[in-house]
C-alpha cells in the first residue's frame, strides 16, 4: 500500500448524491464509468491496494472495481463520500483473491487516503510484503485482510523484480555506478506496477554504495 492523494468528486457524483432515494446500487452504469475514469486518473492507474497496474476495462465488463474504504454498511453516511472511494483490481490473479474482493465488507485498519507515510510502512523481500517495524499489527492486519502475499500477486511481484534486476544489469557486466542507480530511482514512474518495491530495492543498493 502507498498514500494516495484525492482530487475533487466528479461532478456527475455530486450531482447524483443530491437525488432523492440515491442509493450506491442505483448509480448508473454511465455515472460509474466516470467515476472509474476519476479514480484510474487519480490512482496513476495502480489498484489503491497492491499497486499493481490497473488492467484495461473491456467491452464487456470493467476491469476495476469501486471499494468503498470504510464500509456502506458500517458507515452509510460516506456511501458518496468522494474520500472514502477507491479503485481496487478485481484481485483474481490466482485461486486465492486479493485487495476488493479479499477484504469483502470488513473495514481494513490503514486508510489508503487518510493514513499518510503509507509506503514506508511496508517492506518487500522475494516479492512478499511484510511490514517494515515488527510490531506493526495494523500492517501486518492490512495485508492479511487484502490477502497482498497471495500466490498471484507473489509471482507478479517476482517477475516485476526480474525486469528490474535485467535493467540494473549493465551490458559488459560489473556494477551500476551510484549516478546510474540515481537515474534508474528518478526512471520509476507512479504508474509502475508495484513502484514502492522498485524504489525501496533501487535505494537498497544505493545505500551499499554509500557504505
Ligand atoms: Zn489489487
Amino acid at each position: 500500500m502507498r498514500t494516495f492523494s484525492k482530487g475533487a468528486a466528479p461532478a456527475e457524483l455530486e450531482e447524483y448524491r443530491r437525488t432523492s432515494g440515491a442509493t450506491w446500487n442505483s448509480v448508473t452504469g454511465g455515472t460509474k464509468k466516470v467515476l472509474r475514469s476519476a479514480h484510474r486518473r487519480e490512482q496513476s492507474g495502480v489498484c489503491v491496494y497492491c499497486l499493481r497496474r490497473l488492467p484495461k476495462d473491456t467491452d464487456a465488463a470493467p476491469a476495476i472495481r469501486i471499494d468503498h474504504v470504510r464500509p456502506r454498511a458500517t458507515h452509510p453516511e460516506l456511501t458518496f463520500a468522494w474520500s472514502n472511494l477507491v479503485a481496487s483490481c478485481l484481485g483474481n490473479t490466482s485461486r486465492k483473491d486479493h485487495c476488493d474482493p479479499a477484504k469483502g465488507e470488513r473495514a481494513i485498519p490503514l486508510h489508503p487516503i487518510e493514513t499518510l507515510g503509507l509506503e514506508a510502512r511496508f517492506e518487500y523481500r522475494g516479492g512478499k510484503i511484510k511490514p517494515a517495524k515488527t510490531g506493526d499489527t495494523d500492517a501486518r492486519d492490512a495485508i492479511r485482510l487484502l490477502n497482498l502475499n497471495g500466490n498471484g500477486l507473489v509471482s507478479m511481484r517476482k517477475s516485476v523484480l526480474d525486469e528490474l534486476r535485467r535493467r540494473l544489469t549493465p551490458k559488459g557486466g560489473g556494477a551500476f555506478s551510484r549516478r546510474a542507480l540515481e537515474l534508474q530511482l528518478a526512471r520509476v514512474k507512479e504508474d509502475d506496477s508495484f513502484a514502492p518495491m522498485l524504489r525501496q530495492r533501487i535505494k537498497k543498493k544505493l545505500q551499499k554504495k554509500l557504505r
